[in-house]
């Protein structure tokens, strides 16, 4: 392969960055060009590419977000978008692709390579939720986002006698809401991937009050459901006064943490050797910190499943 492509797609993610440096200069580091290509599968469609060099990537392994910027791009869900897709890289004699991003960008990763274009997928998402992978890129620093957000609420919630709720990102998956709930220590967790009902909340809640707690830290993952909406609810049913933190886009900035940059470094670097190996439609991922790499087919066809045991732990602790 003498030259290839990368692009990052669908939600950005703190850590896209370390991976498209670790593809340019893998690639390039093995005598391969690199083009990168503007705002995801949109950039494909409209040729908005340009040649990667050494001193392209420099300087952006601390950055959040994605260089390469990224889009959501409708037009490429149909066949007349890959085709033109398909044709802007036969143009620039680019032979192999690097697609990094979530599910989404996946699936359209795999519509190139059923047309004979060899892709691998790079996972990035703050979410966690790709199987195939312990971890996404852009997880870690989120989930360092929101529990320093945490620890600020916790200090003003020390000096007030309330409910506080914690709305907490993550798309269909609890796994920020989980972690953040061990990490920060909360009251309670509610994730989609578990069945509490308002009322067990309410009983932990009176429990704690009975002990001669002031405060009570509740996080909700927004797959579970809206946390003002939960909030009133609360306050409905039990007369607590609560306050909500709906964290938001904050979860997706900022500086990625050293492991986000450890990840993209490691797995940009694992999508160009499947690629110079001359494999395609793959996925790399990490698991038991190895590198892996499996069927993007498979991959998008299986559910990811959140670390139950975990979820029953942050139970044990907080009670
Ligand atoms: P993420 O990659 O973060 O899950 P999205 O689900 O928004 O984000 O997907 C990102 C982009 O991937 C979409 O805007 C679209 O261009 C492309 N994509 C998603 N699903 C498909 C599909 N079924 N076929 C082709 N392309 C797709």
């Amino acid at each position: 392969m003498k030259r290839i492509g990368v692009l990052t797609s669908g939600g950005d993610a703190p850590g896209m960055n370390a991976a498209i440096r670790s593809v340019v200069r893998k690639a390039i580091y093995h005598g391969i060009e690199v083009y990168g290509i503007n705002y995801g599968f949109q950039g494909l469609i409209d040729g908005d590419i340009r040649k990667m060099e050494l001193g392209s990537v420099g300087d952006i392994i601390q950055r959040g977000g994605t260089m390469l910027y990224s889009a959501r791009c409708e037009d490429f869900k149909t066949e007349e978008g890959q085709l033109k897709g398909i044709e802007t890289l036969e143009h620039y004699g680019i032979e192999g692709l690097v697609v990094i991003g979530g599910d989404g960008s996946f699936r359209g990763a795999e519509k190139l390579t059923e047309r004979g274009y060899p892709c691998i997928g790079v996972p990035g998402t703050i979410d966690n939720d790709i199987p195939g992978t312990d971890f996404t890129i852009g997880f870690d620093t989120a989930l360092n986002t929101i529990s320093e957000a945490i620890d600020k609420i916790r200090d003003t919630a020390t000096s007030h006698e309330r409910t506080y709720i914690i709305e907490v990102m993550g798309r269909d998956a609890g796994d920020l809401a989980l972690w953040a709930g061990l990490a920060d220590g909360a009251e309670s967790v509610l994730i989609p991937e578990a069945e509490d009902t308002i009322e067990d909340v309410i009983d932990r809640l009176k429990r704690g009050n009975e002990r001669g707690k002031r405060h009570s830290i509740i996080i909700i993952a927004e797959g579970y459901g809206s946390g003002v909406d939960f909030a009133r609810e609360i306050e409905e049913k039990a007369k607590l006064e609560t306050r909500v933190t709906v964290l938001g886009h904050t979860q997706r900035g900022g500086s990625p943490s050293a492991s986000d940059r450890v990840l993209g470094s490691r797995l940009g670097a694992a999508a160009v050797d499947i690629l110079r190996k001359g494999s395609a439609g793959r996925m790399v991922g990490i698991q038991n910190n190895e590198i892996v790499d499996h069927d993007i087919v498979e991959v998008l066809s299986q559910k990811h499943h959140i670390d139950l045991d975990m979820y029953r732990l942050s139970k044990e602790l907080s009670i």
